[in-house]
């Protein structure tokens, strides 16, 4: 027993240097994209993953296992598995898939689209997807947005194949399966949530899809029959398009954004000013485009990058990003190293739930000061917009995750048509006339993130839950300190010393189920 003990504790001592310089490195190369900080994370990562690498500590760390830990110790045992499993594969397969990725990253931040004989990027694809009324320039774009699909396919095949090699010499059926178990998924409850995720989505997104359809046709002059992907929104029809949301940036004017997030945090009792204070949240020249939340030493060091600007999105980003900080600022103070972080699932959880609430009536009313009358107005297109939202998130993820399952089940299949029949069967688009195109190697995440599409909508269904749970335990959220408490006591401050699942099921009062969801998609 102390054996395991010291292996733990050896393992957090030589790892948490390690990751704090990580993400240090990190964080400088996201707010400043020189060469020098290029190759400070480059170094880090390295280190970090030979790190993890290392076959004396893995098996050391096995042997433990299965000499049974008490207590903290085998979860920490646990973890530290999940961690070092996926690199514990022969050097030569580990850098050739590292590699591929790299390249085939590289490949999609290089490639443009042309539209009217002119280069354009994903930004611009976007534009016109939401406002041409041309549908001929729309198929230009829509297409566009699909010839890195071709570019790359070849090698997003490739590395199926690979990770597959590698998840089979860890003794995995393939790469879904290995990803899974070190995500604690259990892959046969991930696919009975996926049908019930089906089953009581596909009414309500039939219904409010073919009153989409409807005003699709009307809009560009067609019959409902003769829509395409191209007379959608966005390239994959996995956004809310703007006629199904509620536009609140109006009320966003001007506004304040980090004042009313940290107004917000505070009023739910929580602390939102270190965080703020670490972070770098306004658009600059050489900074990452995007937002994200760090815990760089898990310690207390939680900064945020965000490019805010003044609209209801940078709030709820911030918020979201913010959801993250809390929680990661929660930890009980007396927990060990590898227990003061969090699984995807349950950060993404409390990240969704803060970010959803500029998009909500008490807190438009409370915290941005509109008046109860505007607010009433607001509430049930609030409702049915959010309810769509969830809709086509979930319609959307379910193409996915059944596509990644294909993938690595059998990477040589006929993906091309897999890919649009299951677009067609979930979402419901029609695919282009005799298309015969890697249209699913245009989505990024299938090659550089795999298989981790589920834990989206994991965390969309256990934020739905705190949600509900907060509300009948006491009475909401906004400006409630007994809302901030309870996600501390019972979300927050365990880390990772339990298992998120039954983190979840302890936080909520339930297990992980889609009634929560079910009830929430009703008002589309
Ligand atoms: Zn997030």
């Amino acid at each position: 027993m102390p054996d395991a003990r010291r292996i733990v504790e050896e393992a957090e001592a030589r790892l948490a240097p390690l990751s704090e310089e990580m993400n240090l490195a990190w964080w400088a190369s996201q707010v400043e994209a020189t060469e020098q900080n290029a190759k400070r994370r480059e170094r880090a990562e390295i280190a970090w993953s030979d790190a993890l690498a290392d076959r004396e500590q893995f098996a050391a760390v096995e042997t433990a296992r299965r000499n049974g830990a008490a207590d903290d110790v085998a979860r920490r045992l646990d973890l530290l598995r999940d961690a070092m499993l996926r690199r514990q594969i022969p050097d030569g397969l580990r850098s050739r898939i590292v590699e591929l990725e790299t390249s085939v990253d590289l490949r999609f931040s290089r490639h443009r689209g042309i539209v009217g004989g002119a280069e354009v990027g994903d930004t611009e694809i976007t534009r016109i997807l939401r406002r041409s009324d041309d549908p001929r320039e729309r198929r230009e774009a829509w297409e566009a947005s699909k010839i890195v699909g071709a570019v790359v396919a070849d090698d997003v095949r490739e590395l199926a194949r690979l990770r597959n090699e590698a998840a089979r010499t860890l003794g995995y059926r393939d790469w879904f399966a290995l990803s899974l178990a070190t995500d604690e998924l259990d892959e046969n409850r991930l696919v009975a949530t996926l049908a019930e995720t089906d089953r009581v989505t596909a009414e309500p997104f039939a219904r409010w899809n073919s009153a989409l359809g409807e005003r699709l046709a009307d809009r560009f002059g067609c019959a409902v029959a003769d829509l395409r992907p191209w007379h959608h929104a966005d390239p994959f029809f996995q956004e809310v398009p703007p006629d199904g949301a509620v536009d609140l940036d109006p009320y966003f004017d001007g506004a304040d954004i980090v004042g009313l997030a940290r107004r917000t945090i505070e009023g739910v009792g929580l602390d939102a000013a270190g965080i703020i204070e670490r972070s770098d949240v306004y658009p600059r020249d050489g900074k990452n485009q995007h937002a994200f939340c760090i815990d760089i030493d898990r310690r207390g060091d939680v900064r945020v990058l965000a490019n805010l600007v003044t609209t209801h999105e940078s709030a709820d980003t911030m918020l979201h990003e913010l959801g993250h900080g809390v929680y990661d600022l929660g930890f009980r103070d007396d927990l060990p190293w590898l227990l003061r972080s969090t699984h995807l699932v349950a950060t993404e959880a409390s990240a969704l739930l803060f970010g959803s609430l500029p998009g909500r009536r008490e807190w438009l009313e409370r915290i941005l000061g509109l008046s109860p009358r505007e607010a009433d107005e607001l509430e049930p297109r609030l409702r049915g917009a959010r309810a769509v939202q969830l809709l086509v998130f979930t319609r959307w993820v379910l193409v996915m995750n059944a596509f990644e399952r294909a993938l690595y089940a059998n990477p040589d299949g006929d993906l091309d048509a897999l890919w649009w029949e299951l677009v067609s069967r979930y979402q419901h688009v029609t695919p282009p006339d005799d298309r015969r195109a890697p249209d699913w190697a245009a989505k990024i995440h299938i090659a550089v993130s795999p298989v981790y599409y589920h834990t989206y909508l994991y965390g969309a269904i256990v934020a739905l839950q705190l949600d509900a749970a907060l509300e009948s335990e006491v009475g909401g959220i906004v400006d409630r300190a007994d809302a901030g408490a309870l996600l501390r006591e019972r979300l927050f401050a365990p880390g990772q010393s339990v298992r998120w699942d039954r983190l979840v099921e302890d936080a909520s009062g339930s297990p992980l189920s889609v009634e929560s969801l079910a009830r929430a998609v009703a008002a589309a």
